[in-house]
């Protein structure tokens, strides 16, 4: 009687290759693996080269011959395994955004673990150093509540949404739960949209708990400490950790908590790459582990809002509101409007304006001249009656693309040559949009010859050393007038700071992408919110053609709820997110006519004809895109069921993938699409 072989052992290693498969091999030297090394990281032999890749799974048998089956050549054991959490979370995230998976596993470690020279691993030092803890203020009786209805909750996933104005004591609400949590023998997450821009954050997390293991995970760090802290954090030596988008993917054996501070920030989302929404991936994963989450916002994202404001009480999210400025005395600032059609600018500022910085300057203090025109489109208008090139197929707006002298809507395709006079008043003086700001800083130069003019944008707060030194000095009062855009409307204290300008907030009322008003409204929001401390009452003045436009009527009543409801309505009706739910394709060519015609042909794809719950729109070229001499064109696919849409990307996504491209073509899909 001869005795039959055991059967072979496979091990199923995600790769970092674009190929939605795991790829198999034979455990090292035929020593059978078990299953305690699933998560290991492993050393393979593929083609010429070794590559680093993750052991998903054991198995029995694999489509390959067993002779062909090559051996691993190493286990890495350097750090533990990854948990299955993060299994979970890897496999969700590939599956939702249609990723490869080894792709989205091994993109989230630290170049340091990708890589097959050996790492050297140095101890972690956490930041905080063994200072005494700095006492918590009292609460407020908002933040008491809020705090009284979490604790209330049984254990197991929670999603709140906290919605607070810009200075009402969120972060004292996220500090006293990550003290809870600390307590509990637990480790925390806490997100941030760009920790370039947040220092004060970490200082103020680890003067609260020094000693407690904060780490910080995020892309301004050297490769070094980013590896350093991410094995602290799988280690669970880390106990609270705080970090940008990437940072979602952190493997946290003993989470207890979530927080998304800012969680309408659009650099929540990935925009290349893997194009995920981290905001979107900590509710999986606080749901995925039965834990609390926390998305804190001024002005929260409408698809969150939506969420947790439902008026049948039956909202997913638990709305919790901090309605209030936590400092006693501390006011919002008063908010105005410059008619510009009475006031009218020149070079770009009003004389109401000019005189209102003149004022700060007298009195030593500071005036943020706010920009809000990054990633806006031209389109047509007409001063005269304020007509705007609008879809009539669709909400959006028709975006000016000059090189064929034609209007375009980004959204559903539709097209149309430019018109010569205003079809509502017959005006013929129709201009393009936004122009004339560009030379602001100069033209405050020359008006306020002594004044100390600091411009503020990308490029001068390019590293996080430049930016500290930046904030530095403003807050140090070594500058008179800031000139910036976004970047200064994120949570800083600018104690002189007491006047805001925006001098083109109606840009984004004209923008091609419908979500312009949302982040128009939540940038005013902020950037008003940096207006005026304590003692120091602030103004915000906001230059408009359309004093009269709902949403300036919110701005100036610090109103979010009711610009919220108003817009949801107007999404509602025109089945936009977060009524609807959108993918995006887009291919880039040397030549816009194949870009197109991919998207044509991906468009006769079978996928759309078997989903007829999925419609999809006409291929629309972008505007030239900046890379080099590639030309990019979209098509949109949307549907009023999650579920179906994503039954059909499938599908589609395995299409397209079979369909032969030019050599030269590019292309990917975008699930939940945040710009158009
Ligand atoms: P947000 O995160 O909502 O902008 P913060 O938590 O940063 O608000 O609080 C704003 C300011 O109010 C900070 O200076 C903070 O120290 C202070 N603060 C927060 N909570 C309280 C409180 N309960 N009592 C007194 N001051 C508070
Ligand atoms: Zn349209
Ligand atoms: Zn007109």
């Amino acid at each position: 009687m001869s005795e039959q072989a055991p059967p072979e052992q496979i091990v199923r290693v995600a790769l970092d290759l674009p190929l939605r498969r795991l790829f198999d091999y034979r455990p090292p030297d035929d020593e059978p693996l078990s299953a305690g090394d699933i998560g290991y990281r492993v050393c393979v032999p593929f083609g010429q080269r070794q590559k680093i890749g993750i052991i998903v799974a054991l198995g029995s048998d694999s489509d390959l011959p067993p002779g062909q089956l090559k051996p691993l050549t190493a286990v890495l054991r350097d750090v533990p395994p990854l948990p299955r959490s993060w299994f979970r979370l890897a496999t969700f995230c590939a599956a939702y955004y249609h990723a490869p998976l080894g792709q989205v596993m091994l993109s989230t470690l630290p170049a340091g673990l990708r890589s097959v020279a050996p790492a050297r691993p140095r101890p972690h030092r956490a930041l905080a150093e063994r200072a005494p803890a700095q006492a918590p203020p009292s609460l407020t009786a908002d933040q008491q509540l809020a705090l009284r209805v979490m604790a209330a909750n049984a254990p197991g996933f929670h999603a709140y949404l906290l919605h607070g104005v810009t200075g009402s004591g969120k972060t004292e609400v996220y500090l006293r739960l990550i003290g809870r949590i600390l307590e509990a023998g637990l480790q925390s997450l806490l997100l941030v949209p760009e920790i370039n821009l947040t220092p004060q954050l970490e200082e103020r997390v680890a003067a609260r708990f020094p000693g407690a293991g904060l780490v910080s995970l995020h892309s301004g760090l050297g490769e070094a400490a980013r590896s350093r802290n991410w094995r602290a954090a799988l280690r669970g030596e880390a106990r609270i950790v705080l970090g940008t988008r990437l940072a979602v993917f952190a493997p946290l054996p003993e989470l207890g908590l979530i927080v998304v501070d800012e969680e309408h920030d659009a650099s929540y989302k990935q925009q290349d790459g893997i194009r995920y929404s981290a905001r979107d991936l900590a509710v999986f994963r606080a749901r995925d582990n039965g834990l609390p989450i926390v998305l804190g916002s001024a002005t929260p994202s409408l698809e969150s809002w939506a969420n947790a404001a439902a008026e049948d009480g039956r909202g997913r999210y638990q709305l919790l509101s901090l309605p209030q400025r936590a400092v006693e005395g501390a006011r919002l600032p008063t908010v105005r409007t410059i008619d510009t059609r009475l006031d009218k600018p020149r070079d770009g500022l009003s004389a109401t304006l000019l005189m209102a910085i003149e004022q700060r300057l007298a009195h030593g203090e500071q005036s943020l001249v706010f920009l809000n025109r990054r990633g806006y489109a031209p389109v047509m208008t007409c001063v005269a009656c304020g007509w705007t090139s609008h879809c009539h197929r669709c909400a959006a707006n028709l975006v000016l693309h000059l090189a064929d002298h034609c209007l375009r809507c980004h959204h559903c395709g539709y097209q149309t040559r430019v018109s010569r006079q205003c079809p509502t008043c017959g005006n013929q003086d129709l201009s393009a949009f936004g122009r004339g700001t560009q030379r602001i800083e100069a033209v405050l130069g020359e008006r306020f010859p002594q004044a100390r003019i600091l411009r503020v944008d990308r490029d001068s707060a390019s590293n996080r050393r430049h930016w500290n030194a930046l904030l530095a000095s403003i807050r140090n009062g070594e500058a008179d007038i800031l000139v910036g855009t976004q970047m200064l409307a994120k949570g800083h204290d600018f104690p002189r700071l007491t006047l805001v300008g925006a001098v083109a907030p109606d840009a984004a009322l004209f923008a091609a992408d419908w979500r312009a008003p949302e982040r128009l409204f939540a940038q005013l929001m902020q950037v008003a919110g940096r207006a005026g401390r304590a003692e120091w009452p602030g103004e915000v003045l906001l230059q408009t053609q359309f004093p009269d436009h709902p949403l300036y009527q919110a701005l100036l009543r610090h109103d979010y709820r009711s610009f919220a409801a108003m817009l949801l309505r107007e999404r509602e009706q025109a089945r936009f997110p977060p009524y609807a739910y959108q993918a995006m394709l887009r291919a880039e060519a040397p030549r816009m006519a194949e870009a197109l015609s991919f998207l044509a042909a991906a468009r006769a794809c079978p996928a759309l004809d078997r989903n007829p719950q999925v419609s999809s729109y006409d291929p629309v070229p972008m505007r030239l895109s900046r890379r080099a001499s590639l030309e990019r064109a979209q098509l949109l696919v949307e549907s009023v069921s999650r579920p179906a849409l994503q039954v059909f990307l499938d599908q589609w996504v395995s299409e397209l993938e079979a369909q032969p491209v030019p050599s030269r073509l590019h292309w990917h899909l975008e699930v939940d699409p945040v710009e158009l």
